[in-house]
């Protein structure tokens, strides 16, 4: 435990299981450091030099500038696909609907009704109608599951150039319209005198300040709750994350920034226009391609995805080999690319970088990567059940809880009481109602009939990360780890109920005092069960019994009155199991209250206070632990079972 202040390795990705622990003076591939920015520094040189050398290129500089609109528009969807994991087909409507914001609200509200004559601020109204459009869409569909939402997304794609062709009047039908109050670019940046260039730059500062934003969303609160919901959406509202709210508010941000690119795309054209229903979705797929042959979940794939797209198609040759062929092209790289490489280019390369790392460790050749665990208390804070209720008030009491599923009854009438500060038992055979008893006390599932009450407080009406910030962690039977986060983020997440933060503090980067106490604050939990030295390392690399500690950690982290583990020990040796009881004892010791859900007897006999027996969801015994064991009645609910008592 007493690592305060101290290196320890890390990076188990980087090491194989069972290679030595490097010295901690070793720090060759220490994290981040300032090789992360290279790419960006790249990307700025890049950009410098292609605005001066094909500034009079009519041909190049429209590329140059479609290159950055696209690059900025992609990683904008990739909020919602590869970090929120949802799925739209209809993007391109608010890269449309921008458009059309910039070039009729600008000038007629802000000018016509405000009176105020400020083209630049366009981007502010495409951004503003675009979050606005993708908000509303959200509302209407982040409900749903899977590919339904998929299809409602596709749905609006369509409405769009059919709403354009039915207010022809206003927005010019088919055909699009002009945009004829527009900002003056002439001389903006390094432009010169040359409006085109002008735009270029607009587009520029635009793809970096996506970037920007991306980046800080990344290691965010927002970012890895996006993330989580990714991973698992059970597990984020267990861990207090508002999944709906969040789905919404990665839709808005995504459709905002997409739009932006539609008003740049406006201006660059000087027209507006949504071209037919299939245009839509070939150009919402397009980013799609972009994203995945870049790589999805990264910021460095989408730009380079949107650098082939764009110049890759632009080269003369490919204009004369394939213009008849353009489609074909795109659509057979698409089927190859995620067929063959659904990481991508930036995700292949990542990968490679890693083995080769991982290769020269084994050799010898090099020292995993080292990481500085800030100087922490080794207890555990004291959460807060201690400051709330009385003392006599129980902990947890459901009262006639029942929960039927169909014709099957999971909970019959259940009345248990969990005392403060003890642990209590529920132990039981298989299908005796268990992890049913687990989502119905967390609000994954609504009782039939009966009521929960939680530190004196009904918390039937409470939704489940309501549940979570009034203090009720729990892990699960079939681990919900988020796999494609790291250990540390994973935990971080975790505290998601016990942490503020707004989304504009979050993409702006302003959060990073209570960034950092969120962190220490799970450097802190990872210490207390014992997984502190592999923080940095992907929660998927972890062993089984590991994961187990990370979703205890991770319940931790929202300082729980009542902490509910279903089934820990399932599927743990028993060194590892002598293990985790003494985990739940300074877990207890701490003063939580814990609820212990057990199939087998054995386990909770030294370490329960109480223990209360199931079996086809009705309690059929309550008491001590050596009560219970010379029940009659458990024994043969367990005999009948085949079970070992
Ligand atoms: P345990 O955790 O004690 O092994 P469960 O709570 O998982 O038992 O299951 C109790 C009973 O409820 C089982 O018969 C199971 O098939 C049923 N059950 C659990 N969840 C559902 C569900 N979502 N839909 C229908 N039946 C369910
Ligand atoms: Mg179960």
């Amino acid at each position: 435990m007493a690592q305060s202040g101290s290196e320890v390795a890390a990076g188990h990705d980087l090491a194989t299981p069972g290679t030595p622990m490097a010295p901690p003076a070793a720090r060759r591939f220490a994290p981040g450091g300032l090789v992360r920015f290279i790419p960006v520094v790249v990307l700025i040189v890049f950009a410098l030099w292609f605005g001066s050398s094909q500034a009079q290129n009519r041909a190049w500089l429209p590329l140059g500038i479609e290159f950055f609109y696209i690059a900025a528009a992609a990683l904008g969807v990739n909020i919602l696909l590869g970090y929120t994991g949802l799925l739209s087909l209809g993007h391109f409507g608010f890269f449309v609907a921008g458009g059309y914001a910039g070039a009729i609200f600008t000038p007629y509200i802000l000018g016509g009704i405000l009176g105020v004559n400020a083209p630049w601020f366009g981007f502010i109204v495409a951004f503003a109608f675009g979050a606005l459009l993708g908000t509303l869409l959200a509302l209407m569909c982040c409900h749903l599951r899977g590919f339904y939402l998929t299809v409602v997304t596709l749905a609006f794609g369509t409405l769009i150039p059919a709403i354009i062709t039915v207010a022809s009047a206003q927005l010019g039908g088919a055909g699009g319209r002009s945009v004829d109050k527009f900002p003056d670019t002439t001389n903006f940046l390094l432009a010169r005198g040359n409006a085109l260039a002008g735009i270029y730059y607009v587009a520029v500062i635009f793809l970096f300040a996506t970037i920007f934003i991306v980046w800080n969303l990344t290691r965010s609160r927002w970012g890895r709750a996006f993330m989580a919901i990714r991973e698992s959406e059970l597990a984020a509202r267990s861990s207090g994350v508002n999944t709906y709210w969040y789905k919404v508010a990665s839709f808005a941000l995504s459709a905002g920034i997409v739009a932006v690119a539609g008003w740049i795309g406006a201006l660059r054209y000087l027209s507006v226009s949504a071209g037919s229903a299939g245009n839509v979705s070939t150009q919402s797929f397009r980013y799609l391609v972009i994203i995945v042959l870049g790589g999805i979940g990264t910021i460095a794939g989408p730009v380079v995805g949107a650098i082939g797209i764009t110049f890759g198609f632009g080269l003369r040759w490919v204009q004369e080999h394939f213009r008849e062929y353009n489609g074909l092209l795109f659509g057979a790289l698409g089927i190859i690319g995620v067929a063959t490489a659904p990481e991508g280019l930036v995700g292949n390369m990542r990968k490679a970088v890693r083995d080769f790392q991982r290769k020269q460790v084994q050799k010898g050749r090099a020292r995993v990567r080292s990481v500085v665990v800030p100087d922490l208390p080794a207890e555990l804070t004291l959460p807060r059940s201690r400051s709330l209720g009385s003392d006599d008030t129980p902990m947890l009491e459901v009262t006639g809880l029942t929960k039927r599923f169909g014709g099957l009854s999971a909970l019959s009438e259940l009345d248990i009481s969990v005392k403060r500060g003890t642990v209590h038992a529920l132990i039981g055979p298989n299908g005796s109602g268990k992890s049913t008893f687990v989502n119905v006390i967390t609000g994954i599932y609504e009782p039939t009939a009966g009521r929960i009450t939680v530190n004196g407080e009904i918390v039937n009406d409470l939704s489940t990360h309501k549940r979570n910030a009034l203090g009720i962690a729990r892990t699960f039977q079939n681990l919900q780890v988020w796999r494609r986060m790291s250990i540390l983020e994973n935990v971080m997440v975790g505290a998601h109920s016990r942490s503020k933060g707004s989304l504009l503090r979050s993409i702006s980067g302003l959060n990073w005092v209570e960034e950092r106490r969120i962190r220490n604050k799970a450097w802190g939990m990872l210490q207390f069960v014992g997984l502190a030295e592999k923080g940095l390392a992907e929660a998927s690399t972890l062993p089984f019994a590991d994961q187990r500690r990370l979703e205890i950690a991770r319940a931790l982290a929202s300082d729980p009155s009542l902490l509910l583990l279903d089934e820990p020990a399932a599927g743990l040796h028993p060194t590892e199991i002598h293990e985790l009881v003494a985990l739940i004892r300074r877990v207890r010791d701490a003063g939580i209250t814990v609820l212990l859900i057990e199939h087998h007897m054995d386990l909770v006999m030294g370490l329960s206070d109480t223990v209360s027996v199931i079996d086809y969801g009705i309690k059929i015994a309550e008491g001590s632990p050596e009560e219970v064991r010379h029940d009659r009645r458990v024994i043969e609910a367990y005999l009948g079972t085949d079970e070992h008592v």
